[in-house]
């Protein structure tokens, strides 16, 4: 929030916890001693607003404490920025001070990220002209900031994300091998390689805990299940957790796959390295684990580590895995593309002649298979109209691969700016030079 509105942060003290246990009180007390009202930022159960209550009291401090407790902020799913907005606006009222920050939602109705407003609702009363606007009104400047429809679509993986082509290449695997997507168990870990649980992908099953997608994979071996089992991590999951999981499968001689998707990054909490991207958290060099030698090192034989955008081979891989008797491991490795990673050059497009949606491609496979917020669907009159927001696209060529009338394709001639393929890029190619 500091990042995005510094200005408006420049009166409001902040303190950030690096420590929750054994809680910094001193720290704590000393921050509240200078102030009126704060907020408490915890995701889930209110364990550190409760205690910091307790210290109030316990001080005989007078300040007001509000977050989950006085029910302005909700107990389950994400914070986003614009819940926590919502949240400043509501102290903003309690404190008298002049309104600086715009209420986008009511908080009884805050449930964070994982709210969504239902389809039927919110086309409902919407006419055809209405509904082919409903992508672009995300960045319509005449409606105001607080009364932009969002469009109803699941939590989705980033435009051109490694983990897509990764879950998308493991659904072709199991299709091509004869079963659905409801017979075969992957199991699914934390991070952001779980948003392969959501729709359109449907690709995980469970999300326990760090490194626990192993250990839940190998029970239900234990269970009975004949068909092939397989679990999915990413490379911070694996680091922490995952490896304990691996050896005692290796040593157990349970038949599984285990599939690390590595993007050499902790992405989900803000790209923190972790052992496998060769840096410290100060950012100096460090020596880099190589994921493909510890699994080895864990006793594994069958280790495949594959360039997910490499569509063909990674899905030849996991159907292959899936079949090798006792644990297999497939490690899809390629960078976060928020890392300014443009996969091709070239932005692609939908040829309008050529594409087949309302007109013989019914399921449009482009949009509800991949599941790239880039791909944007509207109607035009009754005929779906599918398009690409080439100013998010990377590139990555999923949309292209998708497409059984060969519709999406590059536009000739046609580069993205330099900026885009900087210095993450040229680092991203230097790192597969040195490894081939
Ligand atoms: S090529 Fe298609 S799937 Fe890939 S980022 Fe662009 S629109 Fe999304
Ligand atoms: S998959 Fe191809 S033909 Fe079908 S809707 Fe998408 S672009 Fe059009």
């Amino acid at each position: 929030m500091r990042q995005h509105y510094p200005e408006r942060f420049a009166d409001i003290p902040i303190l950030k916890l690096g420590v929750v246990n054994p809680l910094p009180q001193r720290e704590i007390l000393d921050f509240l001693a200078h102030v009126d009202i704060a907020l408490v930022l915890e995701e889930l159960d209110p364990i550190i607003e409760t205690q910091v209550m307790a210290l109030i009291a316990e001080a005989g401090l007078k300040v007001e404490i509000s977050g989950k407790r006085d029910g302005l902020l909700p107990r389950v799913g994400d914070y986003s920025l614009e819940l926590i907005e919502t949240a400043l606006a509501h102290l903003d009222e309690l404190a008298g001070r002049s309104p600086v920050w715009v209420k986008l939602r009511r908080p009884e109705s805050s449930t964070g990220m994982q709210e969504m407003p239902s389809l039927a609702g919110s086309t409902e009363g919407v006419d055809n002209q209405d509904m082919s606007d409903l992508n672009s009104s995300r960045k319509n400047k005449d409606h105001p900031h607080n009364e932009i429809a969002a469009l109803p679509r699941s939590l989705e993986f980033c435009p051109g994300c490694p983990h897509r082509m990764t879950y998308y290449a493991l659904n072709r695997a199991i299709e091509l091998s004869g079963f659905t997507k409801d017979e075969v168990i992957t199991t699914g870990d934390v991070g952001c390689t779980i948003i392969g649980m959501n729709a359109p992908l449907d690709a995980c099953w469970t999300e326990v805990s760090m490194g626990a997608s192993i250990g839940i994979a190998q029970g239900f071996k234990y269970a009975g299940i004949e068909r092939p089992v397989l679990a999915a991590m990413g490379d911070g999951t694996f680091y922490h957790n995952g490896i304990a999981g691996l050896l005692n499968a290796v040593q157990s001689g349970v038949n599984l796959t285990l599939i690390i998707l590595d993007n050499s990054k902790i992405a989900m909490t803000g790209m923190q390295p972790d052992p496998g991207t060769g840096r410290r958290t100060t950012g100096e060099p460090s020596v880099r684990a190589d994921i493909a030698m510890l699994v080895r090192g864990c006793g594994v034989e069958y280790v495949k580590r594959l360039n997910p955008y490499d569509l063909p081979k990674m899905i030849n891989a996991l159907q292959d895995a899936m079949q090798h008797p006792g644990v297999s491991v497939v490690i899809a490795e390629a960078p976060c593309t928020m890392q300014g990673v443009l996969i091709n050059e070239e932005p692609v497009q939908v040829d309008q002649e050529v594409c087949m949606a309302g007109r013989g491609c019914e399921d449009t496979p482009c949009y509800h298979k991949v599941g790239c917020p880039s791909v944007l669907l509207s109607l035009e009159g009754v005929r779906p109209r599918l398009s690409i927001d080439t100013a998010t696209c990377v590139a990555c060529g999923l949309c292209v691969a998708a497409c059984p009338f060969d519709a999406i394709k590059p536009i000739a001639g046609v580069k993205k700016e330099e900026s885009v393929t900087g210095t993450a890029f040229a680092e991203v190619q230097l790192r597969y030079l040195l490894q081939d």
